[in-house]
């Protein structure tokens, strides 16, 4: 299997849309956004493709449902097959989007939510759609700017934000990895804990939070591969 295949999600429709609007992040992070053909939830992905016989990639939907546009965040792998690519298309130009699916949706508890990188794409939905109070939001993140999106997050007193680097100190930030700050600082034990980040990330989160006695149960994950 050539690892262009690893997302192959079988026979997915996928729509021609054009890109509306590109909001550059700096360090090849990119929100591109396009017009809404479709209902959904937040915490939901859609897939994405340049070509119809390309296996398309995966995105959490980074906007609010009730948005007339779609927005999705992204970063650019080097050596990857199809954001190299996706970075390329401007505004006006045409990609291919599938229908959303997917189940991690936010709630209106008091729930954790755990995301380095851009897997704070789901949350920023939920935030956008009202889902934030009460929540404690813990971001990872190396320099100070790949906490995208954290002026959202921090302006909106509803939630504690708690952005996580261990080369950031600064204040309002904890320093030290959003792993040692679960390792070490109080949790409530009897919340949610929805994770959302790459596969290493999450499975080391789980496992810290796993010793501390949270139910496996309460650890929903969304796992960027
Ligand atoms: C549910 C879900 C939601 C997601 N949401 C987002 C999101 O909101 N934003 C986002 O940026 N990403 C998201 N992703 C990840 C996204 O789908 C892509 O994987 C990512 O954008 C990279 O795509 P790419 O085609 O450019 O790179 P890929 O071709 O997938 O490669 C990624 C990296 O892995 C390496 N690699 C891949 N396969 C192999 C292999 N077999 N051997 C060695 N190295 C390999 C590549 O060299 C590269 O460095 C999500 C993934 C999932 C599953």
């Amino acid at each position: 299997m050539h690892y262009a295949d690893k997302h192959s999600l079988g026979e997915i429709e996928l729509f021609e849309t054009k890109i509306t609007r590109i909001d550059n992040l700096g360090e090849n992070a990119f929100v591109y956004y396009f017009k809404r053909f479709f209902n959904f939830h937040s915490g939901q992905v859609v897939a994405i493709s340049l070509q119809k016989d390309e296996p398309p990639r995966l995105y959490s939907i980074a906007s609010e449902p009730e948005n007339d546009e779609v927005a999705i965040l992204f970063k650019v792998k080097p050596d990857g097959f199809l954001t190299p690519r996706l970075a390329e298309v401007e505004v006006g130009g045409e990609i291919l989007v599938s229908r959303p699916f997917g189940a991690f949706y936010g709630t209106e508890n008091s729930d954790y939510w755990i995301a380095a990188g851009t897997g704070i794409a789901p949350f920023i939905s939920m935030q956008k759609n009202g889902l934030a109070a009460h929540k404690t939001l813990i971001h990872g993140g190396r320099a100070e700017n790949s906490f995208y999106y954290a002026s959202l997050f921090a302006n909106d007193k509803s939630l504690k934000y708690i952005p996580c680097s261990s080369t950031t100190e600064k204040e309002g930030f904890y320093n030290g990895r959003l792993t040692e700050y679960l390792k070490t600082e109080h949790l409530d034990m009897d919340q949610s804990f929805f994770v959302c980040g790459s596969s290493e990330m999450v499975v080391q989160v789980r496992d810290i939070l796993i010793d501390r006695g949270v139910d496996y149960d309460k650890i929903i994950a969304e796992i960027y591969f």
